[in-house]
C-alpha cells in the first residue's frame, strides 16, 4: 500500500511525518535533526544546497542563500510584500514573465515554487529513506490566511517535487488534528500558530466522529519570528550607528550576521534573561578600521521592542473569536504551534487574554506535519484509521471587481468549504459576444488586502441586444481552499469557453518544464549517493580483505597451496582500488561479490 506523507512547509523551518502503524511521527532528516531550515543556496561551483548545509553557508553565500521563500510565494513582484522582502532579503528578488516575485541564483533565475520544491524534494527523500520505498502522494500544509495565488503555488511546488499533492490542509487545522485525539469530544479550542513568517489563528470544535469544525479563521501572512529577528537587527543597527556613525545595512555579509546573531539571541532569551550578541570584524569605517559589534540584549528589552507585534497577534485571536460568535471564555483549551510560541511574553500575553495557561500537550514544532500525515491516512482510508472530517473556512472573501473598481462578494470570509456561489451575469452592450470577469480574495484584516486571482473571459457568447445574454457564473472554493470558475450560458446551457489565468502563476508548459528538470536532477542525485555507497561498501571490503590477507599472509609463510589463493585475492583487491579511484560505478558493482566472497573465505581462515 502506498503511503502518504504530511509536510509542513514552513517559512523557517519544514518538518515531514508519515503514519507508522497506529501513529503518525516526524521524521529526522539525514543529520538527526527533525526539522530542516527551508534554505536553499547554490555554491561558487553551482552545486545545489537544502536544509542545514545551505543554512551553514548562509554568511559567506549571503547573495546566493534563499530564507523565508514562503513570504514570496504566489506573490507579484509589484505588492507591498515584496517591496518589503527587497529592502531586508540579502538575496536577489527579481521579477518574472507573469510579473511575479523570482529569485535569481548566480546565473539562474528561480521561481518560488522552484525553490519550494527544492525544499519539499528534500523531505521526500528524508521520507522515502525512512520508509525505504518511494513516496508520491503527500499533504502539505499552507497558512490558514493563504489566498489561492498561494495555494496554487504550493500545490505547484508539489508538482515540481514530483509529488501529487492529494490535499493543502491549513496549518492550525492540522495541529487542531494532532492535538484532536487527546482532546475532549465537543470542546472548543484555539489553535494560536505564531512561526517564523506568519501569525494564524483558528477556534474549532472537535465534534464527535473525528469532525473537526473551523468555527473561525483569522491571520497575518507577515507577522512571524522574522520580524521579531528584524526588530533586534533594527535596534542592532540603530546603536551601532550612534557608535560608530556606520551603516551596518549597507553591507550584505554583516546584515547576514547580524539576522543570525539576532535570532540566535531572541531563542536564548525564552530561556535566560539576558543575551551577549558578539559579531567582531563585522564592518570596516571609512578609514578601513574593522569594527566591532558587541552589545548585550536583555529579555526586559526584547519584549520591548516587540510588545506590538504580540499584540497585533492578541488582537488577531480576538477577531477570530468574533467571527466564531464566540467569547474568551468559551475556549476549553488554547493549542500553542510555532517555534515563537517558546517566547515567554507571549505565553504570558495569552494566559492573561484567556484566563488560562497555553495547553503543552501538542509538539509545537511538529504537530502540523503530524496531523498532515494524520489526515492523509484518513484521506486514503488506512486500515483502521478512523475518518477524520474536516469543515474548514475560506478565511477570505471570494468575488468579483466591479465596474467602478469596487468589490462584489460572492463568498464571504469564514464560509465552510467546499462551497460553490453562483451568480448571473447580463451583457451591457449590443453584440458583446465577450465578458471579461476579473476574480479577486479580500482579506478581511485592517489591511484589507485585495488580490486578483485572475481575470477570465466568456467567449463565443451569441451576438444579441444588451442584456438578452445571462450568464451564470460559479464560483467554487474546494477543500484545498483553491478556487475554480466555471460559465453557462443560461438559456443555451451551453458551456461558455473560459480560461482563468492565475495572476501570478506558472504556466502549464513552464511547470512541465520544471517537473522534468526536476525529477532529472533527483534521478542524478540518487545515482550519485547510489554510487557513493557502492564505493563506501567497497572501500570497506578493501581494508577488510587487506587486513585479513596481511594476517594470514603472517601465519601461512609461504604455503603453495594459499598462494595461489592469495595472489587471486590480491589481483581483486587492486582491480578494486584502481575502480573505487576512478569512480566506475557499473565495474566497481560487478567486483562487490568477488570482494565479498575473497572476505567470506579470509574470515573462515581466520576462524
Ligand atoms: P516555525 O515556523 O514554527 O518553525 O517557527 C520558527 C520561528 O520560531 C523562528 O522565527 C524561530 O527563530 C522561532 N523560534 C524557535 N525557537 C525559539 C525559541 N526558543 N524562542 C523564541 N523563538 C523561537
Amino acid at each position: 500500500m502506498k503511503r502518504v506523507i504530511g509536510i509542513d512547509l514552513g517559512t523557517t523551518n519544514s518538518c515531514v511525518a508519515v503514519l507508522d502503524g497506529a501513529t503518525a511521527q516526524v521524521i529526522a532528516n539525514r543529520g538527526g535533526y527533525k526539522t530542516t531550515p527551508s534554505m536553499v543556496a547554490i555554491t561558487e561551483t553551482g552545486r545545489k544546497l537544502v536544509g542545514h548545509i545551505a543554512k551553514r553557508q548562509a554568511i559567506t553565500n549571503a547573495e546566493n542563500t534563499v530564507y523565508a521563500a514562503k513570504r514570496l510565494i504566489g506573490r507579484k513582484f509589484a505588492s507591498p510584500q515584496v517591496a518589503s522582502a527587497l529592502r531586508q532579503a540579502s538575496y536577489r528578488i527579481v521579477e518574472g514573465p507573469h510579473g511575479e516575485a523570482r529569485i535569481a541564483l548566480r546565473s539562474d533565475t528561480l521561481s518560488i515554487p522552484e525553490i519550494s520544491a527544492f525544499i519539499l524534494q528534500e523531505l521526500k527523500i528524508v521520507a522515502e529513506d525512512f520508509l525505504g520505498e518511494p513516496v508520491e502522494q503527500a499533504v502539505i500544509t499552507v497558512p490558514a490566511y493563504f489566498n489561492d495565488n498561494q495555494r496554487q503555488a504550493t500545490k505547484d511546488a508539489g508538482l515540481i517535487a514530483g509529488l501529487d499533492v492529494i490535499r493543502i490542509v491549513n496549518e492550525p487545522t492540522a495541529a487542531a488534528i494532532s492535538y484532536g485525539t487527546a482532546a475532549r469530544e465537543g470542546s472548543t479550542v484555539a489553535v494560536y500558530d505564531f512561526g517564523g513568517g506568519t501569525f494564524d489563528v483558528s477556534i474549532l470544535e472537535l465534534g464527535k466522529g473525528g469532525i473537526f469544525k473551523v468555527l473561525g479563521t483569522a491571520g497575518d501572512t507577515f507577522l512571524g519570528g522574522e520580524d521579531v529577528d528584524e526588530r533586534i537587527v533594527e535596534w542592532l543597527v540603530g546603536e551601532f550607528q550612534t557608535e560608530h556613525k556606520t551603516d551596518l545595512r549597507k553591507d550584505r555579509m554583516a546584515r547576514q550576521r547580524l539576522k543570525d546573531a539576532a535570532e540566535k539571541a531572541k531563542c536564548e532569551l525564552s530561556t535566560v534573561t539576558t543575551s551577549d550578541l558578539n559579531l567582531p570584524f563585522i564592518i570596516s569605517n571609512e578609514r578601513g578600521e574593522s569594527l566591532h559589534l558587541q552589545r548585550t540584549l536583555t529579555r526586559v528589552k526584547l519584549e520591548e521592542l516587540t510588545a506590538d507585534l504580540i499584540d497585533r497577534s492578541i488582537d488577531i485571536c480576538l477577531e477570530a473569536l468574533a467571527d466564531a460568535g464566540l467569547a474568551k471564555g468559551d475556549i476549553d483549551d488554547v493549542i500553542l504551534v510555532g517555534g515563537m510560541t517558546r517566547m515567554p511574553a507571549i505565553q504570558r500575553k495569552i494566559t492573561a487574554v484567556f484566563g488560562q495557561e497555553p495547553n503543552r500537550s501538542v509538539h509545537p514544532d511538529e504537530c502540523v506535519a503530524i496531523g498532515a500525515a494524520m489526515h492523509g491516512a484518513a484521506l486514503l482510508a488506512e486500515a483502521g484509521r478512523k475518518p477524520i472530517v474536516l469543515l474548514d473556512v475560506t478565511p477570505l472573501a471570494l468575488g468579483i471587481m466591479t465596474h467602478g473598481g469596487g468589490f462584489d462578494e460572492l463568498v464571504p470570509a469564514n464560509t465552510t468549504v467546499p462551497t460553490t456561489r453562483v451568480k448571473t451575469f447580463t451583457t451591457s452592450r449590443d453584440g458583446q459576444t465577450r465578458m471579461s470577469i476579473v476574480v479577486q480574495q479580500v482579506a478581511k484584516d485592517r489591511n484589507g488586502e485585495r488580490v486578483d486571482l485572475g481575470d477570465f473571459a466568456l467567449e463565443g457568447l451569441e451576438s444579441k441586444p444588451k442584456g438578452a445574454i445571462v450568464v451564470e457564473v460559479s464560483f467554487s472554493i474546494d477543500a484545498n481552499g483553491i478556487v475554480a470558475v466555471e460559465a453557462v450560458g443560461q438559456e443555451s446551457r451551453r458551456k461558455a469557453a473560459i480560461t482563468v489565468q492565475a495572476s501570478s502563476g506558472l504556466t502549464a508548459a513552464e511547470l512541465q518544464e520544471m517537473q522534468i528538470s526536476a525529477a532529472h536532477a533527483m534521478a542524478e542525485r540518487r545515482h550519485g549517493e547510489a554510487i557513493e555507497s557502492e564505493r563506501q561498501a567497497a572501500q570497506s571490503l578493501v581494508s577488510e580483505v587487506e587486513r585479513l590477507l596481511e594476517s594470514l599472509r603472517s601465519s601461512a609463510g609461504d604455503s603453495s597451496v594459499l598462494g595461489a589463493t592469495m595472489a587471486g585475492i590480491e589481483a581483486v583487491l587492486t582491480q578494486a582500488k584502481v575502480l573505487g579511484d576512478g569512480r566506475d560505478p557499473g565495474k566497481l558493482k560487478l567486483l562487490l561479490p568477488q570482494l565479498e566472497r575473497a572476505a567470506q573465505m579470509l574470515r573462515s581462515f581466520g576462524s
